[in-house]
């Protein structure tokens, strides 16, 4: 059974599904106007470890992802780069979909676009105004915060002190400063659809609503981002769909914790930001996903790169362990002891600290306690038959390369293929080699000078000849 921490009732529940096996689940994804930073990884990075790990209880995950593809920070960039704002958006959404796959984050099915859903969110916008929750002020449509009595519901606050406590932008315009917009008129210059309020776009917080709803229902299983969406993304979401379509929105809110760095959530506006992009080109994938696993993904989590590094020397240690698999499995199938390993129980352990909302950080440590027991068995025994291998890859497989992504089997193809071509290479030298015993030294000289070329260079000694990989 599977326990999650619910924002909404502020109380670890049980997870129920609507309609199981399958679960809907929506997380908020990027604004595409630059490429984003490893605090942004975080929250896709724990949302990927979720969904894998509902896939692995059985479930079938409807999983989505919006790219939100108009908005301001868009507008100002495409001003500053006089690019139709269209495409700094595709660009910038080109390389989140890029940086998402090398961070090994499962696509989502679905990664809807306001700008493809306009008809939907001026549906929703329209809704709400027959029901007398919208107001229109000369084409700016806000929604009316004091009719929606559970306004709060969420981020378990009440109004007035959402009002005193909230940044809000002066509006002379709002009825109320906590009313936000479901449309914003067209400025000069601006992009804009038509609508029945006149030429504009709509507010960000309508675009989840109605993104949301359109591909997973009105009620639906799982939503999930970071914190700071709580309030007012979130809880404005809450008050939009609920009362547009008469129904319970979301049954499991889940949020991630900030990444920090010198104890300020890392950020764009704050400028204290590494790029994913570029932590990608000194760390691997699976370590950046092993620094996140091992911190709760609702807590705070500092950022530097000692830890980082602690990670990547800490998975050292599965990579050891699957260099010995790889060794295993590509020598013949032996026969030999099968030693005493209770695989049962890793797995059980595993799957506990994961029903307990997803707790990552007990999930790795039964991942490394597993792999030191299996090495000291491989280290005391030398006739360990290929099923007992075979066995620890299947776990491994399944829980830190399949759930948490830590591993990745399949570079066991590259590793054969770099001893492929290590070999390629051998063979090359042995026949410049013949060639030379048969005096053909143009064809001995082809051949060092054609790998030359590529970036290999051959070192003659008296008695052999070597080879490395020319610096250029
Ligand atoms: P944004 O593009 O800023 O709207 O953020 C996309 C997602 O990343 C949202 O779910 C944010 O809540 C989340 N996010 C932004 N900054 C951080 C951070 N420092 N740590 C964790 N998640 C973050
Ligand atoms: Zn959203």
């Amino acid at each position: 059974m599977i326990k999650i921490y619910n924002t909404l009732s502020k109380k670890k529940e049980e997870f129920k599904p609507i309609n199981p096996p399958n679960v809907n689940m929506y997380v908020c994804g990027p604004t595409v106007y630059d490429f984003f930073h490893i605090g942004n990884s975080r929250s896709f990075i724990m949302a990927d470890i979720i969904r894998r790990y509902l896939e692995y209880s059985g479930y079938k995950v409807k999983y989505v992802m919006n790219i939100t593809d108009i908005d301001d920070k868009i507008i100002r960039k495409s001003i500053e780069q006089n690019k139709p704002f269209k495409e700094i958006a595709d660009e910038y959404a080109g390389y989140f979909l890029e940086d998402s796959k090398k961070l090994k984050i499962k696509e989502a099915d679905v990664f809807p676009r306001p700008t493809e859903h306009m008809n939907s969110i001026i549906n929703l916008i329209k809704e709400l105004e027959e029901k007398s929750f919208a107001y229109n002020v000369d084409g700016n449509v806000f929604y009316d915060v004091s009719k929606f009595k559970e306004y709060g519901k969420l981020s378990g606050k009440n109004i007035e002190d959402l009002i005193s406590g909230a940044r809000i932008e002066i509006n002379k315009d709002k009825k109320n400063p906590l009313d936000f917009s479901l449309w914003k008129k067209a400025k000069e210059g601006e992009p804009y659809w038509e609508s029945p309020w006149g030429n504009g776009r709509p507010g960000w917080h309508v675009e989840c609503s109605a993104m949301s709803c359109a591909h997973l229902g009105n009620n639906f299983d799982i939503h999930a981002g970071g914190n700071d969406l709580i309030f007012p993304h979130h809880e404005n979401e809450i008050a939009q769909s609920e009362v547009a379509n008469g129904e319970h929105f979301v049954n499991y809110w889940l949020h991630f914790g900030f990444l920090i760095i010198n104890n300020q959530k890392m950020s764009k506006s704050l400028g204290n930001f590494f790029t994913a992009r570029d932590i990608l080109k000194i760390y691997s994938a699976e370590t950046i996903r092993l620094f996140f696993a091992q911190a709760h993904y609702s807590g705070p989590l500092n950022f530097n790169e000692e830890l980082l590094t602690a990670s990547q020397k800490g998975l050292e240690k599965l990579t050891n362990l699957q260099k010995k698999i790889d060794d295993e499995f590509s020598s013949e199938t032996r026969d030999g002891i099968m030693p005493k390993l209770d695989f049962n129980k890793y797995k059980t352990d595993f799957q506990t600290a994961m029903n307990d909302d997803f707790n990552t950080p007990q999930a790795v440590a039964v991942i490394f306690d597993f792999v030191k027991d299996a090495n000291k068995i491989i280290g005391e025994n030398t006739n360990i038959n290929s099923e007992f291998y075979s066995e620890i890859k299947n776990f491994l497989q399944t829980t830190a390369e399949g759930v948490l992504g830590i591993m990745d089997f399949t570079q066991k193809e590259e590793g054969d293929m770099a001893t492929k071509e290590k070999e390629l290479i051998e063979l090359l030298i042995k026949l410049r080699q013949n060639a030379k015993m048969e005096k053909n030294y143009a064809l001995a000289d082809k051949i060092r000078d054609e790998l030359k070329d590529i970036g290999i260079a051959l070192e003659d000694s008296k008695d052999k000849t070597t080879y490395k990989l020319k610096v250029n």
